[in-house]
């Protein structure tokens, strides 16, 4: 699979990957990182200057940069070319991939390789705020658990106490049917942690549908039409109301997160979140194969840089 995969120049060769990355980073003019000018920059050619390297003809700035400056490619010793095959593998395989197997494929450390997937990772976080659903739009939610062994049992059989306990991270989800996902990490799946979430991010106008969870009881207020499936007695669909939907996704993730990753650490979780959400939103049913996703995915490498830097210093897991 990964050889046909990899075929194209861009993920050997370093000089075909800087152009490629330049061509898309820079479509409307090569813009200096600093001082934000575009169009007015030099290609240095000393014999010992980088290729790729650039100077800023701007009075006051003189700058010196690269197409990686200001991204989170910036100052990696991982050439270009393996950032963009460990990408491509990325985007590709639909349950992930560990950071040993790309490491081993493309002849990096598990270290750096660990490292490099967590930046791919962050450049999938979704910057998209705008409310889901809306008028005729059906959005489902529903919560899941990752980490611990309540989450292998069936709903009606967890212990409810347990939820939320030690070792078990929550995460709640909004999927559109026919459209996008939406997952977050919560601190717990209380009606007060998650009504604020479903309010902002789903439109009034929208049908919800839920399960029969006490936390989703008073959401019809919130909503132009709410739907619940009481699960608690084996009712799972009722006409349009089901969170099938929902369920795929979390099929999908949990597969993913055990069978892959096998342990997924509470602070890097909304990364992971980020992944399957971007595979899920990117799909084949929605048109995009598995290039047009990889070059779609590199877009978000730019300005991403303070922010991962941002998180990396907290340290702490992040709660939505
Ligand atoms: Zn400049």
């Amino acid at each position: 699979m990964a050889k046909g995969l990899l075929s194209n120049p861009i993920f050997q060769d370093e000089t075909k990957a800087r152009e490629w990355l330049e061509a898309r980073i820079w479509k409307d003019g090569r813009v200096c990182p600093h001082c934000g000018v575009v169009g007015e920059s030099t290609l240095m050619q000393g014999k010992t200057t980088r290729p790729g390297l650039y100077q800023c003809n701007v009075k006051e700035c003189r700058q010196p940069f690269t197409v990686t400056v200001g991204t989170l490619y910036e100052r990696s010793k991982i050439p270009l070319h393996k950032w963009l095959a460990a990408t491509q593998l990325l985007m590709s395989s639909k349950k992930g991939m560990s950071a040993l197997q790309i490491g081993r494929m493309l002849g990096i450390s598990p270290k750096s390789s660990w490292f490099l997937m967590h930046r791919i990772r962050e450049s999938l976080r979704g910057t998209d705020l705008e409310p889901m659903g809306g008028e005729g739009k059906v959005v489902e939610a529903d919560e899941t658990f990752i980490g611990g062994k309540e989450r292998n049992k069936h709903k009606r059989l967890r212990n409810k106490k347990n939820i939320g306990g030690t070792g078990k991270e929550a995460v709640f989800s909004l999927v559109e049917r026919g459209g996008r996902v939406r997952s977050q990490h919560v601190a717990n799946v209380s009606a007060k942690t998650l009504r604020p979430i479903l309010t902002a991010q789903i439109d009034a106008a929208t049908s919800l549908m839920t399960d029969g969870a006490g936390q989703y009881r008073h959401m019809h207020k919130d909503f132009a039409r709410h739907e619940m499936v009481n699960h608690e007695i084996d009712e799972y669909v009722r006409g349009d109301a089901h969170t099938n939907t929902i369920e795929s996704y979390f099929a999908i993730l949990k597969r993913g997160v055990i069978g892959t990753y096998h342990h997924v650490s509470e602070a890097h979780l909304k990364r992971y979140l980020a992944e399957f959400d971007y595979r899920y939103n990117e799909r084949q049913s929605l048109d995009v194969d598995d290039a047009q996703r990889m070059e779609k995915s590199v877009k978000g490498i730019v300005g991403k840089r303070l922010t991962y830097r941002r998180t990396c210093r907290e340290g702490q897991p992040v709660r939505a």
